[in-house]
């Protein structure tokens, strides 16, 4: 359990899934903060994209909550097409985009909270955004973004493993489509009902779905699932 009430950093809080997560663990008694691209009222600006910013954010949220930090979940991401025939100097520039905001920012604030963690000599959780595409796979236009998803899965579990010992907890949660923005843009793109017909459910997920998990994770979810990676996908890919 984290400390009471626990210290969240939550990355791209400031809609979509991110915000529902902040509205979850805030209506449950947690101190968060929120991150955001842009500095606003209440969320921390930071361009994920700048190498530099997972630092300066980390740095900034840690002031900001007198300095402990129980939770980072890591949600800030694009997804960004770019087509097979694109010129190589965009191809390359979308590849390191995506993996800079979706994996690199991510890896950086992981790395900075479980120092912050063994420096404390505290117990401290991560819980990370990927996405179903990570098994899957996703469109033609978006192999660097299931990769990032990928790394993303694949980075949680060597944390998991690598930190238990010293009580660092770390889960993944892999969503399929969830009605925000970006997937109302997705979901057109695709053709809706078409793809609705892909899930079992009949529907994509509510935002408040994903962040139920996400606060379970943060908050209760026992040691002994350290690692554990959670699909909420309304059985549209079952592994
Ligand atoms: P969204 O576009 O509504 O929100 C994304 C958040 O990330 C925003 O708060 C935005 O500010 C932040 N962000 C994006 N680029 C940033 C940058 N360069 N610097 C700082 N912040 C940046 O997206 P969402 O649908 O709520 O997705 C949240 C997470 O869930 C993402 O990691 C996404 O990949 C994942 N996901 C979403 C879906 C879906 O269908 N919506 C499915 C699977 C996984």
């Amino acid at each position: 359990m984290p400390a009471s009430p626990p210290h969240i950093l939550v990355t791209g809080g400031t809609r979509g899934i991110g915000a529902a997560i902040v509205e979850t663990l805030t209506a449950r008694g947690a101190r968060v903060v929120t991150h955001g691209s842009k500095d606003t009222e209440t969320a921390i600006g930071a361009d994920l994209a700048d190498p530099a910013a997972a630092g300066a954010l980390w740095d900034r949220a840690l002031d900001r909550l007198g300095g402990r930090i129980d939770v980072v979940i890591n949600n800030a991401g694009v997804f960004e097409p770019i087509a097979v025939d694109a010129s190589v100097d965009d191809w390359h520039a979308a590849w390191s985009r995506t993996l800079q905001i979706n994996l690199q920012a991510a890896a950086d604030l992981c790395r900075r909270a479980i120092l912050h963690y063994r420096e404390r000599g505290a117990p401290g959780r991560l819980v990370n955004i990927a996405s179903r595409a990570a098994y899957r796979g996703d469109s033609p236009a978006h192999w660097h973004y299931a990769a990032s998803k990928a790394g993303m899965v694949a980075m949680t579990k060597s944390i998991a493993r690598g930190y238990a010992a010293q009580g660092v907890l770390a889960f993944t949660v892999c969503p399929g489509f969830v009605m925000t923005g970006m997937a109302e843009d997705y979901l057109s793109s695709r053709g809706g009902d078409k793809l609705l017909a892909d899930i079992p459910l009949g529907r994509v997920a509510d935002p408040a779905e994903v962040a139920s998990v996400a606060a379970y994770l943060a908050l209760e979810a026992p040691a002994s699932m350290t690692g554990a990676v959670l699909d909420v996908n309304g059985a549209s890919f079952v592994r």
